[in-house]
């Protein structure tokens, strides 16, 4: 069970990414956060990137939040704009890639199989990270005071942490997986398996009520067109 205040938390995102403006140049109405939820419907983009400033603006107390639990606001943002991005989609998007037609495929399965009398979200069978294809980035607040590399520590975990140093080091952008989709050799049934790290140990034996009742040692196929990945690279920074 999500924690009780998760809804209220949620909402609170939502109002924010749907309300807030700015004046333009010109003077008109600019929704900056609605403009990147149209994009994003239609796969034309795939950063959300929150300026804190601006949820200074609306709601202070929602910014202490975001800096002490950012790991949980990531996700209640996501879940947010999970919800909005069908309000936001104008036309039919026309560049779907191989995840898109595996999703769409998958669900429309799913919704076949299912008996018509329950009702029931066909996405609640996936991780939500699998049919997210976007990713929610915070840009710090201008009054946080950038920390010195020395003084990150575990108590930073999970919390918005400003850094400043010199960057001596960085590899080359590349794919890490985020949820690793498999298929079972015996029983068919997919299991996926949301990855929080760089590295993971894969899943290898068959979860499925299916194999284990019978004891049939279903074993587990990775599948790459299935799974999700993120773009990742690691930046070496040291002190001025
Ligand atoms: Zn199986």
């Amino acid at each position: 069970m999500p924690p009780k205040d998760y809804q209220s938390e949620k909402e609170k995102c939502s109002k924010f990414l749907q309300e807030f403006y700015a004046d333009n140049e010109l003077g008109k109405k600019q929704f900056r956060y609605a403009d990147q939820l149209v994009q994003i419907a239609h796969r034309e983009r795939v950063a959300l990137c929150i300026d804190l400033d601006d949820v200074a603006e609306e709601d202070p107390e929602l910014v202490d939040s975001i800096c002490e639990n950012t790991r949980r606001y990531v996700n209640l943002f996501a879940d947010a704009v999970q919800e909005l991005l069908p309000q936001y989609k104008e036309r039919e998007v026309a560049n779907k890639d191989a995840l898109d037609v595996y999703i769409e495929h998958r669900l429309m399965m799913e919704q076949r199989s299912r008996d018509p009398n329950q009702v029931h979200d066909a996405r609640n069978q996936y991780p939500p990270e699998l049919l997210r294809r976007f990713e929610v980035y915070f840009k710090f607040p201008s009054t946080m005071k950038p920390k010195v590399i020395r003084d990150v520590k575990a108590d930073s975990i999970g919390k918005l942490v400003t850094v400043r140093g010199i960057v001596t080091r960085v590899t080359e952008v590349k794919p890490m997986m985020v949820v690793a989709t498999y298929t079972c050799d015996q029983c068919g049934a997919e299991t996926y398996q949301p990855i929080q790290s760089p590295t993971f140990m894969p899943l290898i034996m068959c979860p499925s009520r299916e194999c284990q009742t019978n004891k049939s040692g279903g074993r587990l196929y990775l599948q790459s067109r299935g799974s999700k990945f993120v773009k990742f690279q690691e930046i070496k920074i040291q002190e001025h």
